[in-house]
């Protein structure tokens, strides 16, 4: 009897924003294969006795090609076993969940996508980021800011300049100047106001606030580091005002 692969979204960090669908399959899963944006808490709600898989893969070092963990989450499958293939975030949004499903199909192996909430969703909400609010955006956009991945068709800056209201770029850390140069070139305000989070949602979550103008060399002096976003948009300027919310909630309860 084949088995089956259920891809599923850790969300972005936080074990608490797990949904209960993926702790459910988490629990129950003869073998998990995880990433490295996977809180090792998370991965330790396996039941006792499941065959533990890192598939981790750093900037520019790889432990398993994308190929090895095709074939070993294939060969598991076949065996009969259910494998959670466990992903940070959504499994859709820049984490090959689509690529994975093509190559189970090829073996007619069943399969289920168990969605997670999204490092921009997660992040966002942490830093008290609004990603709409009335007056300041009604859109936002999912980015990514990397240009190494072999991508056919590149980001459209140009356009993602005017037609939307607030950006979140994933994977940008690495371009952050050149993407707020880019941004500005196409006719940005430099004044535009920029978030970085870092880690979001973690215990060590970080937040920096600048401008286009001057975000990076914030990011340098903070040291910034990955797994970070970008927030582009007004929308950050009313982070403060949430902020305040909660600093006088804290002082009428102290
Ligand atoms: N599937 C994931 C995204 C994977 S791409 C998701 O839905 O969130 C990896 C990028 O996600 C990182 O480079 C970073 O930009 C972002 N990311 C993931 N987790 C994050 C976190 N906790 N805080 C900030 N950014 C995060």
């Amino acid at each position: 009897m084949t088995g089956k692969v259920s891809i599923v979204g850790a969300g972005p960090g936080d074990p608490e924003l797990l949904t209960v669908k993926a702790l459910r399959r988490i629990e129950s899963a003869d073998v998990i294969m995880y990433d490295r944006l996977v809180n090792k808490e998370i991965v330790g709600l396996a039941r006792q006795g499941a065959i533990l898989v890192y598939c981790g893969k750093k900037p520019g070092a790889h432990t398993m090609s994308q190929d090895e963990i095709n074939n070993t989450m294939i060969t598991y499958a076949l065996a009969g076993q259910h494998v959670v293939r466990l992903k940070g975030g959504d499994p859709f949004v820049f984490g090959r969940g689509g690529e994975e499903v093509l190559e189970l199909g090829a073996y007619g192996i069943p399969y289920e996508i168990v969605p997670g909430i999204t490092s921009a969703i997660g992040a966002a909400a942490s830093a008290a980021i609004p990603l709409t609010h009335r007056g300041y955006a009604a859109s936002f956009a999912c980015v990514t800011g990397s240009r190494c991945h072999g991508d056919q068709s590149p980001v459209r800056w140009d356009l993602l300049a005017h037609s939307v209201d607030t950006l979140v770029v994933y994977m940008g850390v690495s371009e952050l100047n050149s993407i707020c140069m880019e941004l500005i070139h196409h006719g940005k305000n430099p004044m535009t106001p920029v978030a970085l989070i870092e880690k979001g949602t973690t215990k060590n979550e970080r937040t920096f606030v600048g401008t286009l103008a001057d975000i990076h060399k914030l990011a340098k002096a903070a040291e910034l580091t990955n797994p970070a976003l970008i927030i582009i948009g007004e929308v950050v300027r009313v982070r403060e005002q949430l902020l305040a919310v909660e600093r006088k909630a804290i002082s009428l309860i102290g």
